[in-house]
């Protein structure tokens, strides 16, 4: 029954122990959606098994312990929530934190469970008293923590807790590696949030929902949804019951079958919506915080984000929603009325996590792009497809590439700045990213060619008018169209010279 463990699982259990033998005893292991956490806490627990030790391993959601209880088939483990009748004498239980702390903590009339190690489900909840008061009982035991988003609600990192982290793959890799689908993001709107209050980190729900439940927005969803989602099943995103319930109606006005839930929808009704959607007999589920995480439909092909948020945590909880792989399913179309691709980049970007309770996790790739470099790399509206891509680079939706993008000109008192003849901007050669794109696309013509090093540090030389960086070695690409035609051009204008010389 033992899956087996993927390379990078088997790494970072290995990790998990290697931490433990240290001396750590709380750890988080830092898991995207669908990176088989539960496959890589039954091995852990197997092992503490295998050394008499006792687990106990902490959900919040029914889902989760169901989930759960299945991956641990083979292990004898018992329960606990209501409905499930004791197994006390298990050294493996699953338990529900509400119950637990209910019943053990509260009431007292049961008896926490012997643990030497604890696992924590989604344990960027941690920081809720329910869990504290459990792990509290447990000042000997190890903590592990698993979540995909390893910080609180408001951004900040888990070092309260948390002693070390442990990280697998991150969302690019594991789409690189197969294991997940890359996102296809188009970002029509970016809705204007000046005015709207923060508070804990992240928008004032109110104020949101006074911006974003606004008819011509509500409408954009409709339409934006029937343009770009090739019919696909979708989950919605909104701000609050209210909008999640008009974003529906709108649907239904135009002809599209969509069903609400919130948090006060019956679990059974929830769990019939949701199988309307998983059958086709729906298309759209629109919600308000509830499908943001610990679900996944695997068929799910797209997501609507129409809930602004300035949460690295959140905004990638909801975009996890979709990026299971299933058959036929190449990508998953996320459809961005909220402007968080704008803030806080795409799902393949790297992120920095951090346990630092007073530092929250950001994205580097994305604040250079978007940061203080003018002329950086911008997010911006494919020409061919309508996606967003990032500026200067191929789209990775559809491949294509346009001119090179000028930079951005300072306009000095109605001073038109750089313009060539053609009135087009010229391209700025002092960008570090277009060269770094442009020596790695040269390795990668010399790669093909068997030319030497020497010959792409000439051909940067032509380009830029100064050599490489001393020592850079650059990672050979596959060269653009762009850059093939202009080493082309290179090479017919040298074997000019040379004929006429
Ligand atoms: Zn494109």
């Amino acid at each position: 029954m033992t899956e087996v463990l993927r390379p990078y699982q088997a790494k970072v259990v290995e990790e998990f122990w290697r931490a433990v033998e240290a001396g750590l005893r709380r750890i988080i292991l830092v898991a995207p959606t669908a990176s088989g956490k539960t496959v890589v806490a039954r091995a852990v627990v197997e092992q503490a098994r295998g050394r008499a030790l006792g687990s106990l391993f902490l959900a919040h959601r029914r889902e989760i312990l169901t989930q759960t209880s299945n991956k641990l088939r083979g292990i004898p483990h018992g329960i606990i929530r209501p409905g499930n009748l004791l197994r006390p004498l298990e050294l493996v239980q699953i338990a529900s934190v509400q119950t637990l702390h209910r019943r053990a903590i509260k009431a007292g009339i049961l008896e926490l469970p012997e643990a030497a190690l604890v696992i924590v489900d989604e344990c960027h909840h941690v920081v809720a008293n329910s869990y504290r008061s459990i792990i509290e009982c447990y000042p000997e035991s190890i903590l592990l923590g698993l979540t995909a988003t390893p910080c609180r609600g408001d951004g900040r990192g888990l070092g309260n807790v948390f002693q070390a982290m442990i990280q697998c793959p991150q969302v690019g890799d594991l789409i690189e590696q197969g294991f997940l689908v890359p996102t296809r993001v188009y970002a029509p709107v970016d809705p204007d949030l000046h005015g709207v209050r923060v508070r804990h980190g992240d928008y004032v729900e109110s104020d949101l929902a006074d911006r974003m439940d606004r008819p011509k927005l509500v409408g954009d969803i409709v339409t934006n949804w029937i343009k770009f989602a090739q019919r696909r099943k979708a989950v919605c995103f909104a701000t609050s019951v209210r909008h999640s319930i008009h974003i529906r109606d709108e649907f239904f006005a135009a002809g599209v079958r969509a069903e609400h839930i919130d948090g006060t929808t019956p679990m059974d009704e929830r769990d019939a919506t949701l199988a309307r959607l998983a059958s086709g007999e729906i298309e759209i589920v629109t919600n308000c915080m509830v499908l943001t995480e610990g679900w996944d439909m695997p068929a799910l092909g797209c997501l609507i984000l129409a809930r602004p948020t300035k949460q690295m945590g959140l905004y990638r909880q909801m975009i996890g929603r979709g990026l299971r792989p299933a058959p036929n399913k190449t990508n998953c179309i996320v459809i961005d009325h909220s402007g968080a691709t704008y803030r806080l980049g795409f799902a393949e970007d790297h992120v920095e996590w951090t346990l630092d309770p007073d530092l929250k996790a950001n994205n580097p790739t994305h604040a250079v792009r978007v940061g203080d470099q003018p002329g950086g790399p911008k997010i911006v509206e494919c020409r061919e497809c309508g996606a967003a891509r990032v500026g200067g680079m191929a789209c990775l939706s559809c491949g294509y590439l346009p001119e090179l993008s000028p930079c951005a000109i300072e306009v000095v008192d109605g001073d038109l700045g750089l313009v060539d003849p053609s009135r087009r901007a010229r391209p700025c050669l002092d960008d570090p990213y277009l060269r770094n794109q442009w020596f790695s696309m040269l390795a990668g013509i010399a790669a093909e060619r068997g030319y030497k090093a020497g010959w792409v540090a000439h051909q940067y030389r032509n380009k830029f008018g100064d050599w490489p960086p001393p020592g850079a070695r650059p990672v050979p690409t596959e060269p653009s169209v762009e850059v093939r035609r202009w080493v082309q051009s290179r090479m017919i204008a040298y074997a000019r010279r040379r004929k006429s010389a």
